[in-house]
Parts: structure tokens; C-alpha cells; sequence
């Protein structure tokens, strides 16, 4: 089926006969597959009696030699699926084979794209970006403070530096637009983080995607924002330069060096905000990150922190 999809990206008319004769297969299989892309990936296909089909959006797919050819710098293997249940999840199964790091997992969709706490990414076909960079860390929790929030940093960069204006940060991991969501961020560590560990760094970017009934939240993507659409290799590549400085930075010097400039693009400074942890929810009023990313909240007058992966911040309408 992605053999015709490749025939067919090049958003031209081709007859089925042509179709056919490149695929050996017959014209009712070729109608067959087309069904198929449609209904699988969401695609539109104009099917025209006597000019044949035609994509009703041209593509580009993700190509491993295009994004290592913007990204010389970073010197790591990448991975393209074009269909995986997660890049996550493809990343952490790599780990366990003994695939060494780092590396890179880039996938055309997600089947089972995650957020946290088991919540669903939604990721149609060759829309968006779904980046899981693999590291080896070794030497300690020091590697590992703030360390997703420096990945939100190193997105928001590569997101203004393709020219989408107005990118800031919500403390954890999300990546916003105004109040819409446009990439999201999700860690997972596998090993002994005293000793020696694998993390992922799982970025997932709305790019070209215009619709999407399925997010159950306000969401944007760039070519929202910008009013064009973007090559998704470039991007993926100015992610990982954009990463790569960051996390070099992050080695070197630690969190607390970055910890300002995080603050500086935080969206939701000095907001009244609620902070969810399960069913409990506290009332507070945004006041910052301390050295190692975790919340600083000013609570009925006193500053409270806090930390961990199962808090969710959500604005007060009085904010
Ligand atoms: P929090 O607000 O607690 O940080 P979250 O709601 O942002 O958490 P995440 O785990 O970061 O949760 O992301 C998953 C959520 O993001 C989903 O529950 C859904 O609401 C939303 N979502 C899913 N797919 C997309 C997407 N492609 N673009 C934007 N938002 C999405």
C-alpha cells in the first residue's frame, strides 16, 4: 500500500494502468489499495474517469539521509517507520535489544501515540512530527534534572526558528500556542538513573495536521499558525541541532543555567493556576521553577514546590 502511496506523493494524476504495471498487480488491486489509503490513512485521492488519481494534497515523507543531511552535526542513527504503535515505545524495545545510543526513532503515524499516564497522541499519517531520541546517561541524577523541560526549550527554539511565532512553554511538558496545544513532550527512563540509563526523549509536534476531531483539548499545529506548510525533514532536523546545543549545555553546566531562560518563556508565569494531582487539586499562584524544574507555587501566601510526572496544571478563570 505505502509502495503506491510513494507512486502516487508526487500529487499528479496517474492512470491506473500505470499504477498497475509499476506495482505488478492488476487495475481492480490497485483500486483496492486506494480504498485502502484512504480509509487506513486518512488520505483524499481524486479519482478522475480517463486522467486516472491524484492525492488531493501533495506529500513529502520522512527521508533518514534528507534529515541527517541538515542535521551533519548530529551524528546519530535515524530510524524512519512508517507506521509504529509508538516511537516511544519502538525507542524503549531498541534499548532492550542492545541497540546503542543514542539514536534516533521517527515514525509516519502513530497507532498507539502515548502522552502521560497512559493518555492517547493522536498522530495521523505524514502530518506531524514523532521524534524519540535515545541517550545513554551515565553519572548520575544531575544529568537527568530538568532535563525535560530543556527538551521543551530546544522545541520551542526549533518551532520560532521554522517561524511560527508565539511558542511558549506550560510547565511540564507541553509546548503552547495561546492556550492551544502544539507539541507535547514525554520522558521515559528505563535503567538505574544513579548509575547508568537510557532515556527517551519523546517530542511529538502538530506540523501540517488541519484537523483532528479526536484531541480532546484546544490544539494548533503550525501550518495553523503560519498559514503554510513544512517540510517535516527539515524540522525534524532543526530539532535535533537545536537539541543537541541544549543538551550539551544541560551536560556541562547543569539545569540551574537554563532554569532563567525556561522561566522567561513560561506562559503561565504569575497566573492563578490549579495544580491536579489525581483527585486533589490545589489553588495557587505560579512563581516560577527552582533549580532542579520542579513547580514553585505561592499557596495561601506561602511558596510551595512541587515535582513529579502525575501533575497537571490547568488556568483559573480568574487568572
Ligand atoms: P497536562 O495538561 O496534564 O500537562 P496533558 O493533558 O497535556 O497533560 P499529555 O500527556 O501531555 O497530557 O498529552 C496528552 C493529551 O494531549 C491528550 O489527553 C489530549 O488531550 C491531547 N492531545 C492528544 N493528541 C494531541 C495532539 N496531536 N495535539 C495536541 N494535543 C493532543
Amino acid at each position: 500500500m505505502l509502495t503506491l502511496l510513494k507512486l502516487l506523493k508526487d500529487g499528479r494524476f496517474h492512470s491506473g494502468q500505470a499504477l498497475g504495471e509499476a506495482l505488478g498487480i492488476s487495475r481492480s488491486a490497485v483500486w483496492k489499495q486506494l480504498q485502502l489509503l484512504e480509509a487506513e490513512l486518512g488520505l483524499s485521492i481524486h479519482k478522475v474517469r480517463g486522467r486516472g488519481y491524484q492525492l488531493a494534497t501533495p506529500l513529502t515523507l520522512l527521508d533518514p539521509v534528507e534529515v541527517r543531511a541538515h542535521s551533519p552535526a548530529c551524528d546519530w542513527p535515524v530510524h524512519v517507520f512508517d507506521s509504529i504503535d509508538s516511537t516511544n515505545a519502538e525507542a524503549l524495545r531498541a534499548i532492550d535489544r542492545g541497540q546503542a545510543a543514542p539514536f534516533l526513532v521517527l515514525a509516519e503515524r502513530q497507532t498507539a501515540g502515548r502522552g502521560r499516564r497512559g493518555r492517547k497522541w493522536v498522530s495521523p499519517f505524514a502530518e506531524n512530527i514523532y521524534y524519540s531520541l535515545v541517550l545513554r546517561i551515565e553519572g548520575g541524577m544531575r544529568q537527568l534534572e530538568g532535563l525535560s523541560l530543556v527538551v521543551g526549550l530546544a522545541v520551542m527554539h526549533a518551532l520560532r526558528e521554522q517561524g511560527v511565532a508565539g511558542v511558549g512553554l506550560k510547565w511540564p511538558n507541553d509546548l503552547l500556542v495561546g492556550q492551544k496545544k502544539i507539541a507535547g513532550i514525554l520522558l521515559e527512563l528505563v535503567g538505574d538513573p544513579a548509575d547508568v540509563c537510557h532515556v527517551v526523549l519523546g517530542v511529538g509536534i502538530n506540523v501540517n495536521m488541519q484537523m483532528a476531531d479526536e484531541v480532546d483539548q484546544q490544539w494548533t499545529s503550525m501550518r495553523l499558525e503560519a498559514g503554510r506548510m513544512f517540510d517535516r525533514n527539515q524540522l525534524a532536523a532543526g530539532l535535533s541541532v537545536t537539541l543537541e546545543s541544549y543538551l550539551a549545555r544541560h551536560r556541562v553546566s547543569g539545569f540551574s543555567t537554563i532554569h532563567a531562560e525556561w522561566e522567561q518563556n513560561h506562559l503561565w508565569q504569575g497566573r492563578a493556576v490549579s495544580l491536579i494531582a489525581g483527585v486533589n487539586q490545589i489553588d495557587g499562584v505560579v512563581m516560577g521553577i527552582d533549580s532542579q524544574g520542579a513547580l514553585r507555587l505561592k499557596v495561601d501566601g506561602v511558596e510551595k514546590v512541587f515535582s513529579g510526572g502525575e501533575l497537571s496544571l490547568r488556568l483559573r478563570n480568574d487568572s
